[in-house]
Protein backbone atom coordinates (compact mmCIF):
# COMPACT_ATOMS: atom_id res chain seq x y z
CA UNK A 1 0.00 0.00 0.00
CA UNK A 2 1.11 3.48 -0.81
CA UNK A 3 -0.48 6.21 0.71
CA UNK A 4 -1.04 9.36 -1.26
CA UNK A 5 0.56 11.06 2.31
CA UNK A 6 1.10 10.20 5.28
CA UNK A 7 0.79 12.95 8.42
CA UNK A 8 1.82 10.04 11.12
CA UNK A 9 5.06 9.15 9.15
CA UNK A 10 6.24 13.19 8.84
CA UNK A 11 5.80 13.24 12.59
CA UNK A 12 7.09 10.16 13.68
CA UNK A 13 10.28 11.33 11.85
CA UNK A 14 10.38 14.51 13.92
CA UNK A 15 8.72 12.95 17.14
CA UNK A 16 11.14 14.15 19.59
CA UNK A 17 11.87 17.78 18.75
CA UNK A 18 8.27 18.48 17.96
CA UNK A 19 7.41 17.05 21.39
CA UNK A 20 10.05 19.13 23.06
CA UNK A 21 8.92 22.48 21.03
CA UNK A 22 4.91 21.84 22.37
CA UNK A 23 6.07 21.19 25.92
CA UNK A 24 8.07 24.30 25.86
CA UNK A 25 5.50 26.48 24.59
CA UNK A 26 3.09 25.09 27.50
CA UNK A 27 5.91 25.41 30.05
CA UNK A 28 6.14 29.23 28.86
CA UNK A 29 2.86 30.63 30.13
CA UNK A 30 2.56 32.46 26.68
CA UNK A 31 -0.01 30.92 24.70
CA UNK A 32 -0.86 34.07 22.13
CA UNK A 33 1.75 35.91 19.81
CA UNK A 34 4.41 36.41 22.10
CA UNK A 35 8.28 34.98 21.58
CA UNK A 36 7.55 31.86 19.56
CA UNK A 37 5.82 33.52 16.95
CA UNK A 38 8.00 36.07 16.68
CA UNK A 39 11.17 33.61 16.29
CA UNK A 40 8.96 31.81 13.66
CA UNK A 41 8.29 34.95 11.57
CA UNK A 42 11.86 35.88 12.05
CA UNK A 43 13.09 32.47 10.92
CA UNK A 44 10.51 32.28 8.01
CA UNK A 45 11.22 35.86 6.78
CA UNK A 46 15.33 34.97 6.96
CA UNK A 47 14.36 31.56 4.91
CA UNK A 48 12.61 33.71 2.26
CA UNK A 49 15.07 35.74 2.09
CA UNK A 50 12.55 38.66 3.09
CA UNK A 51 12.20 41.10 5.72
CA UNK A 52 9.13 40.65 6.88
CA UNK A 53 6.64 38.08 7.93
CA UNK A 54 3.46 37.90 9.62
CA UNK A 55 2.36 34.88 11.15
CA UNK A 56 -1.32 34.19 10.96
CA UNK A 57 -4.50 31.84 11.24
CA UNK A 58 -4.27 29.77 8.01
CA UNK A 59 -3.68 30.50 4.71
CA UNK A 60 -7.53 31.59 3.31
CA UNK A 61 -7.08 34.25 6.28
CA UNK A 62 -2.95 35.39 4.67
CA UNK A 63 -4.72 36.03 1.63
CA UNK A 64 -7.65 37.76 3.06
CA UNK A 65 -5.78 39.83 5.17
CA UNK A 66 -2.91 40.80 2.67
CA UNK A 67 -6.38 42.25 0.22
CA UNK A 68 -7.62 44.34 3.32
CA UNK A 69 -3.55 45.66 4.01
CA UNK A 70 -3.72 46.81 0.17
CA UNK A 71 -7.46 48.36 0.70
CA UNK A 72 -8.91 46.33 -2.10
CA UNK A 73 -13.07 46.01 -1.27
CA UNK A 74 -16.06 46.18 -2.46
CA UNK A 75 -16.70 47.39 -5.93
CA UNK A 76 -12.64 46.23 -7.18
CA UNK A 77 -11.81 43.78 -9.04
CA UNK A 78 -8.50 41.02 -8.76
CA UNK A 79 -7.47 39.16 -11.43
CA UNK A 80 -7.11 34.92 -10.36
CA UNK A 81 -6.13 31.84 -12.09
CA UNK A 82 -9.30 30.19 -13.69
CA UNK A 83 -7.62 27.01 -12.33
CA UNK A 84 -6.17 27.34 -8.80
CA UNK A 85 -7.94 26.14 -4.90
CA UNK A 86 -11.00 27.84 -4.35
CA UNK A 87 -9.88 29.58 -1.44
CA UNK A 88 -8.11 32.06 -3.65
CA UNK A 89 -11.19 33.18 -5.15
CA UNK A 90 -12.84 33.36 -1.77
CA UNK A 91 -10.11 36.14 -0.21
CA UNK A 92 -11.23 38.42 -3.43
CA UNK A 93 -15.00 37.67 -2.11
CA UNK A 94 -14.28 37.99 1.54
CA UNK A 95 -13.01 41.52 0.85
CA UNK A 96 -16.39 42.30 -1.53
CA UNK A 97 -14.00 42.67 -4.22
CA UNK A 98 -14.59 40.58 -7.41
CA UNK A 99 -12.25 37.55 -8.89
CA UNK A 100 -11.87 37.74 -12.41
CA UNK A 101 -10.52 34.46 -13.59
CA UNK A 102 -7.36 33.82 -16.12
CA UNK A 103 -7.20 31.11 -18.16
CA UNK A 104 -3.52 29.20 -17.55
CA UNK A 105 -0.89 28.51 -19.54
CA UNK A 106 -1.78 24.72 -20.68
CA UNK A 107 2.10 23.51 -20.17
CA UNK A 108 2.38 24.91 -16.72
CA UNK A 109 -1.06 24.72 -15.20
CA UNK A 110 -0.05 28.34 -13.90
CA UNK A 111 -1.87 31.50 -15.25
CA UNK A 112 -1.06 32.56 -18.75
CA UNK A 113 0.90 36.07 -18.06
CA UNK A 114 0.11 36.69 -22.17
CA UNK A 115 -3.69 36.78 -21.23
CA UNK A 116 -4.04 38.82 -18.38
CA UNK A 117 -3.70 42.05 -19.75
CA UNK A 118 -7.36 41.36 -21.67
CA UNK A 119 -8.73 40.93 -18.51
CA UNK A 120 -7.46 44.15 -16.78
CA UNK A 121 -10.16 47.08 -16.35
CA UNK A 122 -10.39 50.46 -14.52
CA UNK A 123 -11.57 48.73 -11.39
CA UNK A 124 -8.51 46.14 -11.30
CA UNK A 125 -6.51 46.86 -7.94
CA UNK A 126 -4.24 43.58 -7.92
CA UNK A 127 -3.07 40.72 -9.87
CA UNK A 128 -2.92 37.31 -7.17
CA UNK A 129 -0.99 34.76 -9.10
CA UNK A 130 -1.28 30.80 -7.58
CA UNK A 131 2.36 28.97 -7.86
CA UNK A 132 -0.03 25.87 -8.37
CA UNK A 133 1.45 22.70 -7.44
CA UNK A 134 4.68 24.01 -5.82
CA UNK A 135 5.59 25.61 -9.63
CA UNK A 136 6.22 28.86 -9.92
CA UNK A 137 4.28 31.21 -11.97
CA UNK A 138 6.03 33.52 -14.44
CA UNK A 139 6.78 36.33 -12.22
CA UNK A 140 8.45 38.85 -14.25
CA UNK A 141 5.91 39.76 -16.89
CA UNK A 142 2.85 39.72 -14.01
CA UNK A 143 5.10 42.06 -12.03
CA UNK A 144 5.79 44.13 -15.39
CA UNK A 145 2.07 44.74 -16.13
CA UNK A 146 1.87 45.26 -12.40
CA UNK A 147 3.88 48.22 -13.20
CA UNK A 148 2.77 49.13 -16.76
CA UNK A 149 -1.70 49.19 -15.01
CA UNK A 150 0.01 50.55 -11.46
CA UNK A 151 -1.76 47.16 -9.84
CA UNK A 152 -0.20 45.71 -6.39
CA UNK A 153 0.74 41.89 -6.44
CA UNK A 154 -0.57 39.53 -4.13
CA UNK A 155 0.84 35.80 -4.65
CA UNK A 156 -0.58 32.98 -3.19
CA UNK A 157 2.32 30.64 -2.35
CA UNK A 158 0.25 27.63 -0.24
CA UNK A 159 1.97 25.35 -2.33
CA UNK A 160 5.40 26.76 -3.08
CA UNK A 161 7.60 26.71 -0.07
CA UNK A 162 11.34 27.17 -1.07
CA UNK A 163 10.33 27.20 -4.43
CA UNK A 164 12.46 29.28 -6.68
CA UNK A 165 11.90 31.67 -9.69
CA UNK A 166 15.21 32.36 -11.85
CA UNK A 167 16.90 31.24 -9.02
CA UNK A 168 15.58 33.42 -6.18
CA UNK A 169 13.20 32.34 -3.55
CA UNK A 170 9.30 33.23 -3.99
CA UNK A 171 8.87 35.16 -0.74
CA UNK A 172 9.34 38.70 -1.94
CA UNK A 173 8.84 39.58 -5.78
CA UNK A 174 5.29 40.69 -5.41
CA UNK A 175 4.19 43.28 -3.13
CA UNK A 176 3.10 40.62 -0.34
CA UNK A 177 3.29 37.00 -0.70
CA UNK A 178 0.70 34.69 0.95
CA UNK A 179 1.34 31.02 2.90
CA UNK A 180 -0.63 28.24 4.21
CA UNK A 181 1.28 25.77 6.33
CA UNK A 182 -2.19 23.56 6.40
CA UNK A 183 -1.12 19.90 7.56
CA UNK A 184 -0.41 18.43 3.97
CA UNK A 185 1.32 21.48 2.70
CA UNK A 186 5.35 21.22 2.28
CA UNK A 187 5.63 23.62 5.35
CA UNK A 188 3.21 21.93 7.81
CA UNK A 189 1.80 22.49 11.19
CA UNK A 190 -0.35 20.09 13.25
CA UNK A 191 -3.48 22.53 12.52
CA UNK A 192 -4.29 25.59 10.44
CA UNK A 193 -1.87 28.11 10.11
CA UNK A 194 -0.43 30.42 7.84
CA UNK A 195 1.44 34.00 7.18
CA UNK A 196 2.21 36.60 4.74
CA UNK A 197 5.87 37.76 3.45
CA UNK A 198 6.63 41.00 2.40
CA UNK A 199 9.92 43.67 1.82
CA UNK A 200 7.35 46.48 2.79
CA UNK A 201 7.34 47.49 6.31
CA UNK A 202 4.09 49.20 6.49
CA UNK A 203 2.56 46.51 4.85
CA UNK A 204 3.40 44.20 7.09
CA UNK A 205 2.61 46.61 9.77
CA UNK A 206 -1.10 46.76 8.53
CA UNK A 207 -1.09 42.85 8.19
CA UNK A 208 0.01 42.73 11.79
CA UNK A 209 -2.34 45.12 13.17
CA UNK A 210 -5.61 43.46 11.12
CA UNK A 211 -4.93 39.93 12.76
CA UNK A 212 -4.72 41.22 16.33
CA UNK A 213 -8.74 42.99 16.17
CA UNK A 214 -6.73 45.67 14.25
CA UNK A 215 -4.80 47.22 17.05
CA UNK A 216 -0.98 47.77 17.33
CA UNK A 217 -1.23 48.75 20.57
CA UNK A 218 -3.29 46.81 23.29
CA UNK A 219 -6.60 48.31 23.80
CA UNK A 220 -6.08 51.14 20.66
CA UNK A 221 -8.02 49.97 17.83
CA UNK A 222 -7.46 51.60 14.67
CA UNK A 223 -9.12 49.50 12.32
CA UNK A 224 -11.64 46.76 11.91
CA UNK A 225 -9.68 43.94 12.62
CA UNK A 226 -10.33 40.43 13.09
CA UNK A 227 -8.16 37.80 15.35
CA UNK A 228 -6.58 35.50 13.22
CA UNK A 229 -3.02 35.33 14.75
CA UNK A 230 -0.60 32.18 14.49
CA UNK A 231 -0.79 30.04 17.15
CA UNK A 232 2.42 29.67 19.27
CA UNK A 233 2.04 25.82 19.43
CA UNK A 234 1.80 25.71 15.55
CA UNK A 235 4.64 28.59 15.54
CA UNK A 236 6.64 25.95 17.64
CA UNK A 237 5.91 22.74 15.42
CA UNK A 238 6.65 24.70 12.20
CA UNK A 239 10.36 26.24 13.88
CA UNK A 240 11.00 22.51 14.06
CA UNK A 241 9.71 21.63 10.16
CA UNK A 242 11.42 24.79 8.96
CA UNK A 243 14.61 23.03 9.66
CA UNK A 244 14.29 19.99 7.64
CA UNK A 245 11.88 21.78 4.56
CA UNK A 246 14.99 21.81 2.01
CA UNK A 247 15.95 18.32 3.22
CA UNK A 248 12.28 17.03 2.56
CA UNK A 249 11.78 19.18 -0.72
CA UNK A 250 15.14 17.60 -2.27
CA UNK A 251 13.28 13.97 -1.40
CA UNK A 252 10.19 15.25 -3.12
CA UNK A 253 12.30 16.68 -5.78
CA UNK A 254 13.85 12.97 -6.44
CA UNK A 255 10.43 11.30 -6.10
CA UNK A 256 9.59 14.03 -9.44
CA UNK A 257 12.64 12.93 -10.98
CA UNK A 258 12.25 9.14 -10.96
CA UNK A 259 8.38 9.92 -12.46
CA UNK A 260 9.44 11.89 -15.07
CA UNK A 261 12.07 9.59 -16.14
CA UNK A 262 10.29 6.58 -16.06
CA UNK A 263 6.78 8.45 -17.23
CA UNK A 264 8.52 10.12 -20.68
CA UNK A 265 7.24 8.50 -23.77
CA UNK A 266 3.87 6.99 -21.88
CA UNK A 267 0.86 8.99 -22.79
CA UNK A 268 0.26 11.10 -19.92
CA UNK A 269 0.69 14.72 -20.01
CA UNK A 270 3.68 15.39 -17.64
CA UNK A 271 4.88 18.16 -15.50
CA UNK A 272 6.56 20.49 -18.13
CA UNK A 273 8.99 22.96 -15.87
CA UNK A 274 10.48 26.05 -17.52
CA UNK A 275 13.90 26.61 -17.33
CA UNK A 276 13.30 29.55 -14.94
CA UNK A 277 11.61 27.33 -12.49
CA UNK A 278 12.69 25.30 -9.86
CA UNK A 279 9.42 23.92 -8.49
CA UNK A 280 8.92 22.99 -4.71
CA UNK A 281 6.73 19.66 -5.77
CA UNK A 282 4.21 19.71 -3.53
CA UNK A 283 2.02 17.96 -6.23
CA UNK A 284 3.17 15.69 -8.85
CA UNK A 285 0.42 16.30 -11.60
CA UNK A 286 -0.01 14.24 -14.77
CA UNK A 287 -2.71 14.52 -17.39
CA UNK A 288 -4.87 11.80 -19.17
CA UNK A 289 -8.06 11.39 -21.09
CA UNK A 290 -8.48 7.94 -18.92
CA UNK A 291 -8.03 9.81 -15.46
CA UNK A 292 -11.05 8.06 -13.86
CA UNK A 293 -9.93 4.49 -15.34
CA UNK A 294 -6.08 5.49 -14.34
CA UNK A 295 -7.10 6.31 -10.71
CA UNK A 296 -9.09 3.27 -10.17
CA UNK A 297 -6.61 1.06 -11.38
CA UNK A 298 -3.92 2.68 -9.10
CA UNK A 299 -6.61 2.38 -6.09
CA UNK A 300 -6.93 -1.57 -6.97
CA UNK A 301 -2.86 -1.96 -6.69
CA UNK A 302 -2.79 0.28 -3.40
CA UNK A 303 -1.82 3.56 -4.33
CA UNK A 304 -3.34 6.71 -3.40
CA UNK A 305 -3.90 9.53 -5.71
CA UNK A 306 -6.10 12.67 -5.40
CA UNK A 307 -7.07 15.08 -7.47
CA UNK A 308 -6.11 18.90 -7.94
CA UNK A 309 -9.01 19.88 -8.34
CA UNK A 310 -12.27 18.06 -9.50
CA UNK A 311 -14.53 21.32 -10.13
CA UNK A 312 -12.77 24.80 -10.71
CA UNK A 313 -14.05 27.47 -8.76
CA UNK A 314 -15.98 29.26 -11.60
CA UNK A 315 -18.68 25.77 -11.79
CA UNK A 316 -18.86 25.47 -7.66
CA UNK A 317 -21.84 26.80 -6.45
CA UNK A 318 -20.32 28.82 -4.04
CA UNK A 319 -19.65 31.29 -7.27
CA UNK A 320 -23.39 30.62 -8.94
CA UNK A 321 -24.46 34.17 -8.14
CA UNK A 322 -20.86 35.63 -10.49
CA UNK A 323 -23.48 34.33 -13.42
CA UNK A 324 -19.79 32.39 -14.85
CA UNK A 325 -21.68 29.97 -18.11
CA UNK A 326 -19.84 26.20 -17.56
CA UNK A 327 -17.90 26.85 -20.44
CA UNK A 328 -16.28 30.17 -19.43
CA UNK A 329 -13.22 28.83 -18.86
CA UNK A 330 -12.41 25.51 -20.81
CA UNK A 331 -8.70 25.12 -20.06
CA UNK A 332 -9.74 24.86 -16.22
CA UNK A 333 -12.75 22.53 -17.14
CA UNK A 334 -10.57 20.29 -19.27
CA UNK A 335 -7.91 20.09 -16.54
CA UNK A 336 -10.55 19.19 -13.59
CA UNK A 337 -11.25 16.01 -15.72
CA UNK A 338 -7.47 15.06 -16.27
CA UNK A 339 -5.27 15.64 -13.59
CA UNK A 340 -3.80 13.29 -11.50
CA UNK A 341 -1.77 13.77 -8.77
CA UNK A 342 0.39 10.87 -8.17
CA UNK A 343 2.08 10.31 -4.83
CA UNK A 344 4.62 12.57 -3.56
CA UNK A 345 6.03 13.38 0.22
CA UNK A 346 8.65 13.21 2.49
CA UNK A 347 6.94 9.60 4.00
CA UNK A 348 8.11 8.31 0.12
CA UNK A 349 11.56 7.88 -0.93
CA UNK A 350 12.40 7.70 -4.67
CA UNK A 351 13.09 3.80 -4.89
CA UNK A 352 9.91 3.25 -3.05
CA UNK A 353 7.35 4.66 -5.65
CA UNK A 354 8.83 2.44 -8.43
CA UNK A 355 5.80 -0.16 -7.70
CA UNK A 356 3.19 2.69 -8.89
CA UNK A 357 4.88 3.19 -12.07
CA UNK A 358 4.37 -0.69 -13.25
CA UNK A 359 0.55 0.65 -13.45
CA UNK A 360 1.46 3.25 -15.02
CA UNK A 361 3.75 2.91 -18.18
C1 LIG B 1 -4.11 25.39 0.97
C2 LIG B 1 -4.33 26.51 0.03
C3 LIG B 1 -4.92 27.72 0.45
C4 LIG B 1 -5.59 27.91 1.78
O1 LIG B 1 -4.87 27.60 2.88
P1 LIG B 1 -5.59 27.24 4.27
O2 LIG B 1 -4.48 27.29 5.25
O3 LIG B 1 -6.20 25.89 4.12
O4 LIG B 1 -6.62 28.30 4.53
C5 LIG B 1 -4.97 28.77 -0.44
N1 LIG B 1 -4.51 28.65 -1.71
C6 LIG B 1 -3.98 27.50 -2.15
C7 LIG B 1 -3.48 27.43 -3.56
C8 LIG B 1 -3.88 26.39 -1.31
O5 LIG B 1 -3.35 25.25 -1.78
Amino acid sequence: MIPFLNLQAAYLELKQPIDEAISRVLSSGWYVLGPEVEAFEAEFADYCGVRHCVGVANGLDALTLALRALEVGPGDEVIVPSNTYIATWLAVSAVGASPVPVEPDPATHNIDPTRIEAAITSRTKVLLPVHLYGQPADLDPILGLATRHGLRVVEDAAQAHGARYKGRKIGGHGDIVCWSFYPGKNLGAMGDAGAITTQNFELAERVAMLRNYGSREKYVNEVQGVNSRLDPLQAAVLRVKLQVLDEWTERRRAIAGVYSEALVGTKLILPHVPEWADPAWHLYVVRSQRRDALQAALKEAGVGTLIHYPIPPHRQGAYAAAGFTADAFPLASRFADEVLSLPIGPHLSATSIEPILRDLI
